[in-house]
């Protein structure tokens, strides 16, 4: 059964199309914001926690940060500030020259 409850009623679109092209200048983007989009926590962890320190030798921490090819994902992703972030990949760094994080991955090459 269709049965529809005059949904296009709307009070305020009277005709008159030329007008319409007029006001297009401004031509807002605005509409509908986008629903809630998905968002990781926009904090940096190491801020949160301040005793946490950036080791080098912890490669099992610096794992969370590496993707699965062996590269370092992006602040705006892990939500890291710049400044951990910057820690973060001299750590990276470092660890990799250790041979405790690869460079690439095995699943790549
Ligand atoms: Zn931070």
């Amino acid at each position: 059964m269709m049965e529809r409850s005059s949904r296009s009623q709307r009070p305020q679109r009277g005709g008159s199309r030329m007008q319409q092209r007029g006001n297009q200048r401004g031509n807002q983007r605005g509409g509908p914001q986008r629903g809630p989009q998905i968002r990781k926590k926009r904090s940096c962890r190491f801020c949160d926690h301040k005793d946490v320190y950036i080791d080098y030798k912890n490669e099992k921490k610096l794992q969370r940060f590496v993707s699965e090819q062996g590269r370092i994902i992006p602040k705006r992703i892990t939500g890291t500030c710049s400044r951990h972030q910057r820690m973060l990949v001299q750590a990276i760094k470092r660890a990799r020259h250790l041979a405790l994080l690869p460079f690439v991955s095995e699943a790549v090459k």
